[in-house]
């Protein structure tokens, strides 16, 4: 990289940082490599995309957007409340749940810190606690998933935060009500649990998945978050939330910038949530989707790792090589180098026809490059 002018100034934890590498957007790859009708596998998109009712929605919205949203965002508030039978003032709102993630950090952690993760978590667990100079510990992977025992032994006085996905992105892996709450009920209260649900709505009925909105009458220092952006369909309008014991949602809401959820994002989530037929064909679509890539995986004698999410792991030997190759067949999915999984690509579940494209090109470049 070319000098940065202003590196020596950057804090040490921000020096540490590289920056975030997102899903190559369409448009780029089709302006890049020349080629037409490209599809994009790469970013846990809802392939059925957002429920009508939703688009219309947020069309009629638009005539007020030249004033400020409600910053209470009450109306989706109450809307949570109901759906989930979960009191409004647990409930705190972010710019996606990424906000809800970062939240947390900033109300507890300092440089004085230790934040817990696992290797190969999400790549905004390692982002937020390097920007707060915190300490990272990661604790090794088992089984490409979380090491709960290892991460409870992780714990120590300094430790203020733990980040846990369920399902984890990017391995897909995902963990039993026993496990957690194994883990839950050997934390000490000082260190602030986040139970990272993104792909909640996706999960139907793998065995023995939690019903975590319990355990927040048993452990205050629980946060569990979800969001909007994935089986909802609503990832651009970014809106997400946050549900905690009332304490700490009053703490999270100290810190939640004003206005940190736009009104059409306020309205899109609150009829969304009323659509819930949407979800249901979003997780049929995932269902059968997922078995037709778990089907040619095996066919084609490739790895990969079970998943509880809308996208899957696979095993191709070189995976930089094979996401370029992908590139030029019109299709993008993920590469896995920056979270250390070289071998692998991660490619969300798309419909039918776009996975079989995706397969096919698959085989193809696997023969291109034997
Ligand atoms: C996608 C994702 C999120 C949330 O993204 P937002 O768009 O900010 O809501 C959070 N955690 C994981 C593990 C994810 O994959």
């Amino acid at each position: 990289m070319a000098k940065n002018l202003f590196y020596p100034l950057a804090l040490a934890g921000v020096r540490e940082l590289a920056p975030y590498q997102p899903g190559k957007p369409i448009e780029e790859l089709e302006r890049e490599y020349g080629v037409e009708n490209a599809i994009k596998l790469a970013s846990n998109e809802n392939p059925l995309g957002a429920s009508p009712l939703v688009t219309e929605a947020a069309y009629r919205a638009l005539k007020d957007i030249s004033r400020y949203p409600d910053g209470s965002g009450y109306a989706l508030k109450a809307a949570l409340s109901s759906y989930l039978g979960i009191s409004a003032d647990q409930i705190t709102l972010g710019n996606g749940s990424s906000d809800l993630l970062e939240f947390v950090a900033r109300v507890f952690v300092s440089h004085e810190h230790e934040v817990v993760y696992s290797q190969y978590c999400f790549a905004m667990y390692p982002l937020f606690t390097k920007i707060l100079g915190a300490q990272g510990q990661v604790v090794p992977a088992k089984n490409f998933g979380h090491d709960l025992e290892a991460m409870a032994r992780a714990i120590n006085k300094q430790t203020r935060l733990v980040y846990i996905a369920n399902p984890n992105n990017p391995t897909g892996t995902w963990l039993s009500a026993d496990e957690l709450e194994a883990f839950l009920s050997h934390i000490p209260t000082h260190v602030l649990v986040v139970l990272d649900e993104a792909y909640y709505e996706y999960v139907g009925n793998h065995i023995n998945y939690p019903n975590s909105l319990a355990w927040l009458k048993i452990y205050p220092n629980l946060i569990i978050t979800r969001t909007f952006s994935k089986a909802y369909g609503l990832a651009s309008l970014r809106v997400g939330y946050g549900l905690s014991h009332r304490d700490l949602a009053d703490l999270m809401n100290r810190v939640r910038p004003p206005f940190n959820v736009n009104s059409l994002a306020l309205v899109a989530a609150t009829v969304a949530l009323q659509d819930q037929d949407h979800i249901q064909r979003s997780q049929i679509i995932n269902r059968d989707g997922m078995a037709q890539l778990a089907l040619a995986f095996t066919t084609m004698n490739l790895d990969y790792i079970p998943s509880a999410g809308n996208f899957v792991a696979v095993d191709v030997g070189e995976g930089g090589k094979v996401y370029e190759a992908l590139l030029r067949h019109g299709i993008i999915v993920r590469p896995m180098v920056s979270y250390d999984l070289p071998r692998h690509l991660r490619v969300t579940v798309g419909q039918k026809d776009e996975n079989t494209r995706f397969i096919q090109a698959l085989a193809a470049v696997l023969e291109e490059l034997r």
